[in-house]
């Protein structure tokens, strides 16, 4: 394949297929990101997602997952993504999903139609970074959506039947928000029922304004007391029917992967018991080790 760069995947796409079809972000503006400050947004040509194709089906014939590259492949419009979808069903005919990341703008710019054509497609799996229910966050983040947006938006997948990941980040409200960051994000995700939660924790690396934010103070991050307890009032207040709560991204303080409403008791336990074997470093902030892993769990 033709990836240029560092990569990035969600963890569960572990195995699939990375297929570059985009490179950079669109968006590329996101507060706390550091994903992609050198690489200019672009579309990669049909011929060599085709070429990719090609290479794929002799090496890994029996693939059934593919994941679009890169930052937010579903910017593409509904004829791109579904000529690329064609592509890959020819030549790699047991793929079952196309999943790639996916804004929330991403979204709002595909009318109902194109949504419904891009499921029959295959295309699922959509991983997207809503991160907060906050709008106070959200307009922070520089995420270029609100929580009501998110709210519409994702419903809208869900009524055309596109399954997606809510990608949720503790601690991006800061430490003077983290209990309304909590509440707001819970009421968007109980509206909104995601099959998967993906929650991860704010880290920051140098290079993005979040990390000059933080530096000089204009950003106040959450203790480890605060994570935590943002963690515990986050999952409190969830009333999900059936969603699995993916929380082992290595920035967590507790990495969790459970079932929800099944785990729900156990899940506050452990954070309970973790708050318990931390006391006395609860005012301290976590130390970070490489892609923002917590060190001092
Ligand atoms: S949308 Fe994703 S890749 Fe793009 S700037 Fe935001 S966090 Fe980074």
């Amino acid at each position: 394949m033709s990836l240029t760069g560092i990569v990035y995947r969600p963890p569960y796409e572990a195995d699939s297929l990375l297929l570059e079809v985009t490179r950079g972000c669109s968006h590329n503006k996101c507060t706390f990101c550091y994903m992609y400050p050198d690489i200019p947004f672009s579309v990669c040509p049909m011929e060599q997602v085709e070429a990719d194709i090609e290479k794929a089906a002799r090496i890994r014939p029996d693939v059934e997952r593919v994941f679009l590259e890169h930052g937010d492949a579903f910017v593409l419009s509904a004829d791109r993504l579904s000529a690329i979808a064609d592509a890959i069903h020819q030549r790699l005919p047991r793929v079952k999903t196309i999943a790639m990341y996916a804004s929330i703008q991403n979204i709002r710019h595909k009318t109902d139609a194109d949504l419904l054509r891009l499921k029959e497609c295959g295309i699922g799996g959509l991983d997207i970074g809503v991160e907060s229910g906050l709008d106070a966050a959200l307009a922070y983040m520089n995420k270029g959506h609100t929580a009501a947006e998110a709210r519409e938006q994702l419903l809208r997948l869900t009524e055309a039947g596109i399954p997606y990941s809510f990608n949720a980040i503790l601690g991006c409200a800061g430490s003077e928000l983290w209990r309304e960051n909590a509440d707001a994000t819970a009421e968007l995700i109980n509206a909104v029922q995601p099959h998967l939660l993906f929650v991860g924790t704010l880290h920051a690396a140098p290079g993005c304004r979040l990390y000059r934010d933080m530096k000089s103070g204009a950003f106040r991050e959450c203790t480890t007391g605060q994570l935590l307890d943002e963690q515990e009032r986050l999952i409190e207040r969830l009333d999900l029917c059936d969603t699995v709560y993916f929380g082992s991204h290595p920035s967590n303080i507790v990495p969790m992967q459970a079932l929800l409403p099944e785990h729900k008791p156990e899940m506050l336990e452990i954070l309970r018991e973790t708050r318990e074997q931390l006391r006395g470093r609860l005012d301290q902030f976590p130390v970070r080790g490489g892609e923002g892993s917590i060190l001092n769990r």
